[in-house]
């Protein structure tokens, strides 16, 4: 039997990669987005089954315009992961408000238009899964992280709400909340001070961060248990990381 259409966004690099390659072993047939296509297409995987299209989460036309394209191609959407996201860090007594802005559209209205984009048709359905990818922050304060930890509580916020109101109609949102991770997510931070303390942090864990792929594994574990089982939360840390 043909396997349903998974959708990963921020699938060129760090988790969303991971992901991609989980599913694509797996034979899923897979819409994956993201703004550097290039680096989708250098990625190793058999792209026999794969759509890949630009799309910015933020820009809701753009990103319903890839899914339908996948739609039509591959049947609709089974497993929407919500990934892309990104992580300023600033005091905010300092820090750009531009950054806070993009932090807010791509983390909280990028997550919000997937959902809208794919939900009616899951609900529809009764069927369809929608893991989001939030954070540790989405849960607990970390200095430098003001606006990044509003943007995952939100992320939290949301994916619980939304929970309650389609879990009648058999579909299911989850989230991911990993700790630290070596992915590209700190090479746009612009405060050299705040990057400083973030990376004396990590090497007082002895410089052992989370391996992302097993973020991916975390994901493929919740939608492979039956479509009645949600596993509703997973927080994932290296086992030294103690905040
Ligand atoms: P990366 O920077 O490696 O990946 C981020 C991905 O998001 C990229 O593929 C990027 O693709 C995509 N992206 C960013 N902005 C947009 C946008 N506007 N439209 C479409 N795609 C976008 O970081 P991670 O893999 O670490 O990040 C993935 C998720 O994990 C994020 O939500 C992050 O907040 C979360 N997370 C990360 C942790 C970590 O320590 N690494 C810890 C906890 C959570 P492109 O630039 O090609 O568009």
């Amino acid at each position: 039997m043909n396997k349903p259409l998974v959708v990963i966004t921020g699938a060129s690099s760090g988790f969303g990669a991971e992901i991609a390659k989980l599913f694509n072993a797996a034979g899923n047939p897979l819409l994956l987005l993201g703004r550097r296509v290039e680096k989708i297409k250098a990625l190793p995987l058999d792209f026999t089954n794969i759509m890949v299209e630009k799309a910015d989460v933020t820009n809701h036309d753009e990103f319903q315009i890839a899914i339908n394209k996948a739609v039509e191609k591959f049947g609709p959407v089974d497993l929407l992961v919500n990934n892309a996201g990104v992580m300023l860090l600033g005091n905010v007594r300092y820090q750009d408000p531009k950054e806070w802005q993009t932090m807010l559209d791509t983390n909280v209205m990028g997550v919000l238009n997937g959902t809208q984009i794919v939900l009616n048709s899951m609900v529809e359905r009764h069927s369809g899964t929608i893991i989001n990818m939030s954070s540790l922050a989405g849960k607990k304060t970390f200095v430098n992280h003001a606006a990044y930890v509003a943007s995952k509580f939100g992320v939290h916020g949301l994916s619980e709400t939304i929970r309650e109101e389609v879990s009648d109609q058999n579909v299911r949102i989850s989230l991911v909340a990993p700790g630290a991770a070596e992915t590209e997510l700190l090479t746009h931070v612009t405060d050299q001070s705040a990057l400083t303390d973030y990376q004396s942090w990590k090497e007082s864990m002895g410089g052992i961060t989370l391996d992302p792929k097993h973020v991916a594994e975390t994901v493929k574990f919740i939608y492979d248990m039956p479509q009645e089982v949600n596993i509703r939360e997973i927080d994932i840390a290296a086992t030294r990381q103690d905040s």
